[in-house]
């Protein structure tokens, strides 16, 4: 099959709309909703015609930012485990939080490549806010808007680069 791409990261950063954005339809529900987005979606998209599978994981439990009670490292571990590639997305217009923390702990011992994005990024000045990723020793993030398509091109052309 086409090599598959995930999204993870917390309810609520924009991981369903970064999806319907980069499958170009819209497939899975996009609710204003924290977590309401529990099932997996798929869709076959391509960019720089190179074909991909997109995997949007849906959350985990949202009620409970105690990493060890919100099912974050069951999230990132199923998605290590099926995926060939991993976006990880944060909201930049937040401070990372605990649970994104675990996440990119885990991440940052997978195998598979890991590409960073501080999503609702959607004016240059919230890029500082993104960069906040790079303290933590990311190589790269990119910053983008999944809502207005602001960074994407640069995101898919990172996809395609590590599938
Ligand atoms: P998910 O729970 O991670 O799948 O997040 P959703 O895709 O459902 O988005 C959660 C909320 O964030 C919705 O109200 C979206 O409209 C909003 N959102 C998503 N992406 C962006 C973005 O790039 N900029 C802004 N300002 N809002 C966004
Ligand atoms: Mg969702």
């Amino acid at each position: 099959g086409l090599p598959l791409v995930a999204i993870v990261g917390r309810p609520n950063v924009g991981k369903s709309t970064l999806f319907n954005r980069l499958a170009r339809k819209r497939i899975a529900i996009v609710h204003d909703e924290p977590g309401v987005t529990r099932d997996r979606h798929y869709a076959d998209t391509s960019a720089f015609g190179r074909d991909y599978t997109l995997i949007d994981t849906g959350g985990f439990d949202p009620d409970s930012d105690d990493p060890m009670k919100s099912g974050i490292t069951r999230h990132v571990k199923s998605a290590i485990e099926e995926a060939d590639v991993i976006v990880f997305v944060s909201d930049a217009e937040v401070p990372l939080t605990s649970a994104d923390r675990v996440a990119i702990a885990l991440l940052r011992k997978s195998k598979n490549p890991v590409i960073y994005a501080a999503n609702k990024a959607d004016s240059p000045k919230m890029d500082a806010d993104a960069f906040e990723l790079y303290r933590l020793g990311v190589d790269k993030v990119h910053p983008i808007s999944g809502l207005h398509g602001r960074g994407i091109g640069e995101l898919e052309a990172s996809i395609i680069a590590a599938l």
